[in-house]
């Protein structure tokens, strides 16, 4: 959001917000990559709504000290309601449910069950009910669901009537990192707004005024998403880790992914073996710079064998809330990578991936 000095939290958020808070239509979609701030220009946006200087500041953009923006900064308005999984709240920042004063409280967790990683249908029916009432200050109403696409079909069925026709002067803002997973009768309901990576000296500074160090390799790593960088330095990476990453799986040395947890460290050897099967197509790698990776043969086995390890990779990815043995998964992952990338063992990798087909 502003702040009271007029300054958006990531600066390269900026010319796109000027661009979304010129569009008139009442339901917008922000898409684009997770780790550039789509959650923080959704809220930008919503301020920008809701402010109640007179006269509005240019663009649309909020002032960041009229009462409308104080009550947003203190998470407090009572005319903006944000949807959330209750396993994001977190992360997000977010005060947990029924936490704060505003309307009926930000929904989310309920009772003491695993957060949910899904916005659910009840939840979207109380977010309706919501909207239904008066604006509290005047202003209209703003609800934003984050991500979007964490809501089933049924909770996004539910959702369709008041998309189409919101009521009184009540405005959404949904953001997805994947557009397409939306139902396609959502999505052609909402305006889109695309957010795209930031320009690499503005990532680069904003990392360094976070304490990111080496932020070069640390942003490579995130594919060019600043916030993904900043989540990877706090998960435990700096760049001497990261670039140890590829020799240490090579070496079948699982103790460079320690303490990292599952989802971390799958997500790290989902990035190697991307690069790696870049390099054996003979293509420039993305997240690793070349000299840190080992070589890889360009054979059509060793790319099977990488393929093979990509869809383990990705199925573990999707069942990373199972009560998983995180140091044995980490290690038999590792493992698998090493026989793709040890010269000896490719071979035999390579025909057991034959041979199950
Ligand atoms: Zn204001």
């Amino acid at each position: 959001m502003i702040d009271a000095a007029g300054r958006l939290p990531l600066p390269w958020l900026a010319p796109v917000l000027a661009k979304a808070a010129a569009q008139r239509a009442h339901a917008l979609l922000l898409h684009g990559p997770a780790g550039v701030g789509q959650f923080e220009l959704a809220l930008a946006l919503a301020q920008g709504w809701l402010c109640e200087a007179d006269p509005a500041p240019a663009g649309g953009v909020a002032c960041g000290r009229c009462a409308g923006c104080q009550a947003m900064l203190a998470r407090r308005h009572p005319d903006f309601l944000l949807l959330v999984p209750a396993a994001l709240r977190t992360t997000l920042g977010a005060p947990p449910a029924g936490d704060d004063a505003g309307g009926d409280g930000e929904s989310g967790a309920r009772g003491k069950t695993k957060p949910s990683r899904e916005i659910r249908v009840d939840e979207v029916r109380e977010a309706i009910a919501w909207a239904q009432q008066t604006s509290a200050r005047g202003r209209g109403k703003a609800l934003v669901l984050h991500p979007a696409t964490a809501m089933n079909a049924v909770a996004a069925n539910a959702l369709l009537k008041t998309l189409e026709e919101p009521p009184g002067r009540v405005r959404l803002i949904l953001c997805a990192a994947d557009p397409e997973a939306l139902l396609p009768t959502i999505r052609s309901r909402c305006q889109r707004v695309a957010l795209g990576l930031p320009p690499r000296a503005e990532a680069l500074a904003w990392l360094g005024q976070q304490g990111v160090a080496d932020a070069e390799v640390l942003l490579d790593a995130a594919g060019g998403q600043p916030l993904e960088a900043r989540r990877l330095r706090d998960d435990g990476f700096d760049a001497a880790r990261w670039l140890a990453l590829p020799r240490a799986v090579a070496a079948g040395d699982a103790g460079v992914l320690a303490g990292c947890g599952v989802a971390r460290a799958v997500d790290a050897l989902a990035r190697l073996c991307h690069d790696l099967l870049l390099r054996a197509a003979g293509a420039a790698p993305r997240y690793f710079p070349p000299a840190a990776l080992p070589a890889v043969a360009a054979s059509p086995a060793a790319a099977a064998a990488l393929g093979a390890w990509a869809r383990t990779l990705a199925r573990v990815a999707r069942h990373d809330e199972h009560p998983w043995n995180a140091p044995l998964l980490i290690e038999a992952l590792v493992g698998e990578g090493r026989r793709c990338l040890n010269s000896r063992d490719r071979r035999d990798a390579a025909t057991a991936t034959l041979a199950r087909r």
